[in-house]
């Protein structure tokens, strides 16, 4: 590691408030629990400081990158030369505001924040129970199930300004399209965010979120690591069905495998290496072109260095 990058980081982080860990590896940070260490690993715990730290990392040599529940991200083994924020620490309870909102940071956990709203009698979020992302990180990519998506619920975004200062951004439809927002597009770092539900009846909102628990959990290897669903569909058929129809479901490398449960996912099997999974996605994606004429997209993002 280069001595002037360890001062300056060491430093960041200081004048911001902010924990620092050097060569922090991502296997334990992603849901995939494969990759190698980040250069640099900052672990903010108030939108304050993670603002501040943002300005501060941005003047530094090494690209930024964020971090939330790391479910859709699958990094590489030799690790990433970047500086790391994560939003693990960047929680604490959710608010109830007037007016069926809800307000809170973006280290939140969503499946427990789903919950929360259900026991406030708070409809809209029954969709994402399932979803092992954390709000900064379901805002950011627009996440969605069961025929909703944040974009549906979310008002206002908290950011960081490249100045340090946390801004407050109000939210229209036109910042969010399919498994994408104004975050993505700006490469924004998303603080906290407010969001507008619909009183409801509890006993009502707790049925639906079991009932899509219950989808999620016939249908999905939610028990094995995994980054979620490896490739977008293709506009008239389901990559997952493809895959099965192709005999490609129970396909391993090293302890990589193609789910038996769900085509479109890789698990991890125990001691999957990124260049395991990724040799997998390959293989799967070269079949799926070869099938189709076109190759899938692929949905989960691959952390590597920038050439
Ligand atoms: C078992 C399983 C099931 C899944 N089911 C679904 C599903 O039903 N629907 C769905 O949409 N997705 C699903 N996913 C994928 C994943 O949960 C979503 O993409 C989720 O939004 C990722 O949130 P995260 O906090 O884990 O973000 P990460 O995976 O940590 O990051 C994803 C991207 O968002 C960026 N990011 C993270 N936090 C912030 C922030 N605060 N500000 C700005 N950028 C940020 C990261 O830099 C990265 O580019 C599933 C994944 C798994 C493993």
């Amino acid at each position: 590691m280069v001595a002037v990058e360890r001062g300056f980081y060491e430093a960041a982080a200081e004048r911001a408030g902010v924990r620092a860990l050097a060569e922090e590896p991502l296997a334990r940070h992603t849901t995939m629990r494969v990759g190698g260490p980040a250069q640099w690993f900052f672990l903010p715990g108030t939108p304050e400081s993670a603002a501040r730290l943002w300005a501060e990392l941005r003047r530094g040599p090494l690209p930024v990158r964020i971090l939330g529940w790391g479910s859709n991200v699958v990094a590489v083994d030799a690790g990433v030369r970047a500086a790391v924020i994560c939003t693990d620490e960047l929680r604490r309870d959710p608010e109830l505001l007037p007016g069926a909102r809800i307000a809170a940071w973006a280290g939140v956990p969503v499946p427990g924040l789903a919950r929360w709203a259900a026991a406030q009698g708070l409809s809209g979020l029954e969709f994402a129970e399932g979803i092992p992302a954390q709000l900064g990180g379901a805002v950011r990519m627009n996440a969605g199930a069961n025929r909703s998506s944040f974009s549906e619920v979310t008002e206002l975004a908290l950011v960081a300004g490249d100045d340090g200062r946390v801004i407050e951004r109000a939210l229209g439809p036109a910042d969010f399209a399919y498994r994408e927002s104004f975050a993505s597009r700006e490469k924004l770092f998303v603080l906290g965010a407010r969001l507008r539900l619909a009183p409801g009846d509890p006993a009502e909102i707790r049925a639906r979120m079991s009932a899509f628990r219950g989808r999620r959990r016939a249908t999905q290897p939610i028990q094995l690591p995994s980054a979620g669903c490896v490739f977008a569909n293709y506009a008239d058929q389901s990559v997952g069905a493809l895959v099965e129809r192709l005999g490609l479901k129970g396909r391993r490398r090293g302890d990589a495998e193609v789910s038996t449960l769900h085509g479109n996912f890789i698990v991890n099997r125990g001691q999957a290496s990124a260049a395991d999974v990724l040799g997998l996605l390959e293989e799967i994606r070269t079949a799926l072109a070869q099938a189709t004429g076109q190759a899938p997209r692929i949905e989960v993002e691959i952390w590597r260095d920038e050439p």
